[in-house]
């Protein structure tokens, strides 16, 4: 094992797929994989979910590298095309594309392909950041139809602002927003991100974009992918590289930004923000050792992080592994103490941690 590397334990990524199908027993599954598949390797992870209906990514590079390594299922364009010269690079990929604005349409209407490109009209219910006003529905949706570049079957997408907040109504009036716009057209429907899925089952409809939940880890405020029957799917993990005793009152670290307020021994801990870990944790903060929880303390280095663990050595020895997130410490906990959210922790592993694929 190298000095840090993320797990990951593909079983629970497809018992995660499966409980995300009992979440939404009526929906396809369309496996949302972008950004390395939040961190956890795109191809590698692509390739155990069997199970899914299709894929989405955010970018066409993202898209041509799951087709290089093998993957067939349809592929959907989050964001859409960029350049009419796109369009035959879909055509030729099997890749299907949102049209989210006028720009989109137009390019979509006036190239010359061969054959046409399945397409999912984005409405912007409420989100404002992609998506066609409700108002401009009934023009984008005609003009689709007669469009013989897009596929006769034009699908209806829209995404929610905060649907991890159970308490916020805005969700529900996104869902009537969004029902009220297409009114009588019964192509299929997308609404739901993990957080529809898990906390808005009304949202469920042919489709569901599943990203977070997939890889173990609960979008809803406050809680835990295991509240929701979920398995952490990365683990990520270093080892101690060094033990030292420090006297009362000594500085540790850059800029001496902790002091030991009593005498205390640390271990030194091989992982840092040149990893991905997040520099802004904050004292306290937990890792595992040897099935314990210790707090960081000092700054967070690029290649290492000081760990209290007590005014004994608490039988941490150099060489013993350390969990700074997965099964047994939630990433939630930690991006919550570092004052972020879980998907910025899982995107920002870095590509020297090694990555290594069990089950
Ligand atoms: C990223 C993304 C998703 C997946 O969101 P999760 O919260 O990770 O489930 C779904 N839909 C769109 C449009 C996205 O950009």
């Amino acid at each position: 094992m190298r000095l840090v590397a993320a797990e990951i334990d593909l079983e629970a990524l497809s018992f995660n797929l499966s409980r995300t199908k009992a979440f939404a027993p009526q929906s396809k599954i369309m496996a949302v994989l972008k950004a390395n598949a939040y961190g956890h390797g795109l191809v590698k992870i692509a390739q155990h979910l069997a199970e899914a209906d299709a894929f989405a990514v955010a970018r066409i590079d993202e898209a041509l590298a799951l087709r290089a390594g093998g993957l067939t299922k349809p592929i959907v364009l989050l964001e859409g095309f960029f350049h009419e010269a796109d369009l035959p690079i879909l055509l030729a990929n099997n890749f299907q594309t949102i049209i989210h604005d006028e720009t989109q349409l137009t390019a979509l209407e006036t190239a010359n392909l061969d054959a046409p490109i399945a397409t999912w009209l984005k409405v912007d219910t409420g989100m404002h950041r992609l998506g066609i006003e409700p108002s401009q529905f009934e023009s984008f949706y005609r003009r689709l139809k007669a469009c013989a570049n897009a596929k006769p079957n034009v699908n209806l997408m829209t995404h929610f602002a905060c649907a991890d907040d159970l308490a916020n109504d805005k969700t529900t009036k996104q869902i009537d927003a969004f029902l009220h716009t297409i009114n009588s057209q019964h192509e299929a429907l997308c609404l739901a991100n993990s957080a529809g899925i898990i906390g808005w089952p009304s949202s469920h409809g042919d489709w569901v974009r599943p990203g977070l939940m997939l890889y173990g880890v609960s979008p809803m405020v406050g809680q835990i992918g295991s509240d929701h029957g979920l398995k952490a799917v990365m683990r990520l993990t270093t080892k101690v590289i060094a033990i030292r005793k420090v006297a009362k009152g000594e500085g540790v670290g850059y800029g001496s930004r902790w002091q030991a307020k009593e005498t205390t021994y640390l271990a030194v801990i091989a992982v840092g923000y040149g990893d991905g870990y997040p520099r802004h944790a904050k004292e306290g903060t937990p890792v595992m050792i040897a099935g314990k929880r210790f707090g960081i303390v000092g700054s967070v280095s690029m290649d290492m992080i000081t760990v209290d663990i007590g005014d004994n050595t608490n039988n941490v020895k150099i060489g013993d592994a350390v969990e700074m997130w997965g099964p047994n410490l939630p990433v939630e906990e930690i991006a919550e103490s570092a004052g972020t959210i879980p998907y910025e922790l899982l995107c920002n592993v870095t590509p020297r941690v090694s990555y290594e694929y069990l089950g």
